[in-house]
């Protein structure tokens, strides 16, 4: 399938459009191939390496395996037959040490890690205060007259079970328990981003280039164009107009944003979105969006969740002491601010989407 010269792929959850310029894709054949079975949200693959189709569709093979795999391990509502997942952890919290694959184990200690160094602004634990916000974005999608807010004594009293340490794991054993009946893990902060960066470490292996992963909006890069040179992605504008706040050029890293204006429910006119600050319990206020840039998905989920919740200074503070981390910070009222890696560019041709 060729796709022509003009590419763009988009992603509506990501705030994304990732583009060739016109000319970049000359006689080079563009494949791309989507799914829906992952982490609720759309999969998709692309190739702009000029590659074969078979050896397109083996590639997309193993992407998918692995996205497979992690899904069912980190999928919270859902068991799967032979696997223990999070969803039988949760299950099990409180009782006895359930013995998991090896994944699994990694993936936790890595989510402790991501704790430390986001200063337990990315939590996974704090699943019992999330589950109260879930329910109650279900309710108020599912029947609106009946919307509600938790009510703060109710957050209160999940927040008591939300400490990193009753998540208990065995790396010898490998096995892991939650100490308190009470206590809830939830990994939707970084789940997605760490299965794209393990595809994308298999592509890697595989020796592929010019490949980009978008997976539910996590968008990673590998390698380069054929003729070396990035892709011009667009920064979704939270308020609408102009579509995107600025642009910038990529290559073999990864994008991810964290944003206010996808997932929310609206009680009493007002908005309340997805990504809770650990300190009130609420969604969080400071910013509309934050986007980082990082060649490791993983981190750069982990980070836009945790870049969300906290002010500027410590954001920053934290950015900086990172190597080859950039954010971009958009506010609610459109103000953008970016680190000193970032280079916007001019982007003024037409657009145009495929999906
Ligand atoms: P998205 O899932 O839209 O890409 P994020 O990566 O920011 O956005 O993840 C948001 C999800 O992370 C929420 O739906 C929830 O499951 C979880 N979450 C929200 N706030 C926190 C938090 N402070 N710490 C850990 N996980 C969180
Ligand atoms: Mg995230």
């Amino acid at each position: 399938m060729i796709l022509g010269q003009l590419v763009i792929l988009t992603s509506c959850l990501s705030n994304l459009e990732t583009e060739t310029s016109n000319g970049n894709t000359d006689d080079i054949t563009v494949w791309q191939y989507s799914s829906f079975a992952f982490f609720d949200t759309v999969s998709f693959v692309y190739s702009y390496k000029g590659d074969s189709q078979e050896s397109f569709n083996a590639n997309c093979e193993a992407v998918f395996k692995v996205l497979e795999k992690y899904h069912q391990l980190c999928d919270i509502y859902n068991e799967y037959t032979g696997i223990v997942n999070l969803c039988t952890i949760n299950k099990n919290a409180g009782k006895e040490a359930l013995e998991v694959d090896q994944e699994l184990i990694d993936f936790l200690l890595y989510a402790k890690q991501i704790y430390n160094i986001t200063s337990g602004e990315t939590n996974i634990m704090l699943g019992s205060v999330l589950k109260l916000w879930h329910d109650a974005r279900t309710i108020a999608s599912n029947a609106p007259n009946e919307a509600y807010i938790p009510k703060l004594e109710h957050l209160e009293e999940a927040n008591k079970f939300t400490s990193i340490d009753l998540l208990e794991i065995d790396d010898e054993k490998n096995t892991v328990r939650i100490s308190s009946p009470n206590g809830r893990i939830d990994v939707g902060a970084l789940a997605k981003g760490y299965a794209t960066e393990k595809a994308a470490k298999l592509l890697e292996l595989r020796q592929c280039y010019g490949y980009v992963l978008n997976i539910g909006g996590n968008i990673r890069i590998i390698g380069t164009k054929l003729d070396g040179s990035g892709w011009n992605t667009g920064i979704k504008n939270p308020i609408g107009y102009p579509t995107y706040s600025l642009y910038i050029n990529i290559s073999d890293t990864s994008c991810v944003t964290s944003g206010d204006y996808e997932r929310y429910f609206v009680f009493e006119g007002k908005r309340y979105h997805h990504i809770i600050d650990k300190d009130t319990m609420m969604p969080a206020q400071y910013f509309s969006s934050v986007t980082i840039l990082a060649k490791d998905s993983g981190l750069a989920d982990a980070l836009s969740t945790a870049l969300f919740t906290m002010p500027y200074e410590d954001g920053k503070k934290l950015v900086d002491s990172l190597e080859n981390v950039e954010a971009i910070w958009i506010y609610s009222d459109g103000t953008v601010i970016y680190t000193d890696g970032i280079h916007p560019i001019e982007i003024w041709w037409k657009i145009y989407l495929i999906i």
